[in-house]
Formats: C-alpha cells, structure tokens, sequence
C-alpha cells in the first residue's frame, strides 16, 4: 500500500459509505464534539484526513470559528466541498486538498486550538495514518491545544473461533477437517478480521497498550510489545488471540468509542490472530495462558504492521515446548 495507491483508495466513495453508515463511530464523534459545544466555540479545528467532510461540518456546527479541512485524495473536490456548501458553512470551513505534511498555514494564520480526525485502522494502527495526525500535532496544534480523540487502548484476549474449528467434521455428511486445518493454517499466516461474538471471549481483556495521543512519538509506534498471563475467566476452546481497541475523547461530556465483541459492532469488527492448532481443547475457566504479542511496522510498508502471537509456558514465561507460535503478515 503505497501511499499513492493509499489515496487513491479512498477516491472510492463505498470507503466513505462505510463509514458513515457506522452509527457507533458517527454517534461517538457526533456526541464528543457537539456534546461538548464549549470546547469548541470560537475556537480553530483542523480535520486532518477530512473526506467528505462530515467531522469539519460537526465542528462548524459546534461554533468553530475556523476549519481547516484538510484532505488528500480527490474527495475533498468531488464531495467536501459541495457538501459544505449544501450545508451553508463555506465561511468557517476551508477544505484543502492536500496532504496534512504538505499544508502550510497562512502566514498571518494562528496555530489551530483542536484537531480533529478519524485516523483509526483495523487493529488500531493499520494504515498508519496516526503519523500524520502526530505530524499535524507537532507543526499545527497550539502548546495547550485538543486532540479529538486524545488517548487510545488496545485490548487482547484469549478466544475461540467457532467458524474456523467448529462444525467442519459434516459438512453436508462429508468429512472436511483436513480442509478445515489447512484454512487455519493459511489464515493464521495473517490477521483475520472477524466478527466475534461475546460468548466467544474467554477472558474480558487485558490492556495491550495505552496512548496519551498528546504525547507519543511516531518512534513509539514502530514496535509495541507485550507479555502477560491471564486466567480465562470462562471454560472454552483457546483458538486464537482477538484484538480491539477503544479511543477516547476529552471534554466533561466525555466519549468513548469501543470496537470491544461487547459493544455495538463497528465497520473495524475485530481482529483475530487465529492459532493453527488448538492446542487447548476445553480448557477450564481459572486456566492460566500465557502468550507474548507484538505488533511491529513493516520494513517494506510503513502503512502495514506484522502481528506476532507467542505462547508461552505459563510457569516459566518462556517457550513451551510444543508452541502454536506463528507469525502472521497483514
Ligand atoms: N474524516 C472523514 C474521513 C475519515 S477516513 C470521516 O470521518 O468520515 C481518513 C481520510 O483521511 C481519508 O479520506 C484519507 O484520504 C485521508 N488522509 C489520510 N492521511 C492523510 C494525510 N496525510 N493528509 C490528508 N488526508 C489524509
């Protein structure tokens, strides 16, 4: 995904329909920004990654004084801009077409007091577009200025997956678990996003990582590692790893946005890192799992990170012997 072709994919508008037919992410920046009209009122946005604009039109209604909606794919001339238009907010809202890194502000122009953007990627950092928001932080954000959302978590938690393990010793009075194993095999070579179900969890989640969005570097997000143990919390087949994350906004009407399997399904879904083998048939509620994870940004692509799941002993911490690890590709 280079970043030509990276724009270029967000030219096709069934992207943006996505989007704002995702009523957990609409209803969660429609609530933190005009939940929190205060914050807003008088005050200078940037949206960075602004697409049709939608979030810039919020904050105009919020009372901004002055958006900057900046875009870089085609759809800040093809849409943004007739949408504020239609909606008669062409004095507050400027949409640019360009890329965050390549804007310059007026010269006579102030820093901005909030930035705005809907930045997230499947697993949180696919796309890699938070670099750009950290970009715009840096050059264009005022000391004391807002981020909109502020701070992030990744969660993780031992899982089944039912679709992948279950049931395919009959289908339709035909054996097929030796497809069945090898379909595992290949989508345990990368990230699977799924739907999971709540009662698919064995554990509610722990927190992989947390992010203060006001100060992480792009440094930061070049490796993040984490060990633990955990205690399933229900009796289940342990069939893989799934991955969510919530981000969450400032104000004293403060919003939360979770892609958590418990919360209101979101276009981000989950994310599964299934385990090739079930190396844990049945086990019991209280079981320790003991598992090392790491997500790592591509060498070859900046935008693509390699997720990588160990098991470990839950004992010694260190490699069982007989491991399901994997390393899996996004
Ligand atoms: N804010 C819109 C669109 C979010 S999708 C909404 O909430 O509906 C992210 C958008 O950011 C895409 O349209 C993409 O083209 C744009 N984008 C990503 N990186 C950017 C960058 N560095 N500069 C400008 N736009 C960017």
């Amino acid at each position: 995904m280079s970043t030509n072709t990276y724009f270029t994919e967000y030219e096709n508008l069934e992207i943006h329909e996505l989007m704002l037919k995702d009523r957990p992410r609409q209803a969660a920046y429609f609530e933190a920004i005009l939940g929190n009209k205060e914050l807003f009122k008088d005050k200078v946005v940037m949206d960075v990654g602004a697409g049709t604009g939608i979030l810039s039109a919020f904050c105009a209604k919020a009372g901004a004084r002055l958006v900057y909606a900046i875009e870089a794919s085609n759809v800040a001339t093809k849409v943004a801009l007739d949408l504020i238009q239609d909606n008669g907010l062409t004095n507050v809202v400027k949409v640019i077409n360009s890329r965050v890194e390549e804007f310059v502000l007026p010269t006579t122009a102030e820093k901005v007091d909030i930035i705005v953007s809907e930045w997230m990627g499947f697993y949180l950092l696919h796309e890699g577009m938070l670099d750009s928001v950290l970009y715009a932080r840096d050059n264009f954000l005022k000391e004391d200025g807002l981020l909109f959302p502020s701070e992030c978590t990744i969660f993780v938690a031992p899982c089944s997956v039912p679709s992948l393990y279950d049931d395919w010793n009959n289908v339709d009075g035909i054996n097929m678990a030796t497809f069945a194993s090898k379909l595992r095999a290949q989508k345990s070579s990368k990230p699977s996003v799924l739907s999971v179900e709540p009662k698919d969890l064995l554990h509610e989640g722990v927190v992989f990582h947390w992010m203060n969005l006001l100060d992480v570097t792009v440094d930061e997000l070049n490796c993040i590692e984490f060990k633990d143990v955990v205690a399933l919390q229900k009796n289940g087949n342990h069939q893989g790893f799934c991955i969510w994350f919530e981000v969450r906004f400032p104000g004293d009407n403060s919003v939360v946005l979770s892609t958590s399997p418990e919360a209101p399904q979101t276009h981000w879904k989950q994310v599964v890192l299934v385990l090739p083998e079930e190396i844990c048939e049945n086990m019991e509620a209280r079981e320790p799992v003991a598992f090392k994870i790491c997500m790592k940004r591509s060498g070859d692509d900046a935008r693509k990170y390699n997720l990588e799941v160990d098991q470990l002993d839950p004992e010694t911490e260190e490699h069982p012997v007989p491991c399901p690890c994997h390393m899996t590709k996004c």
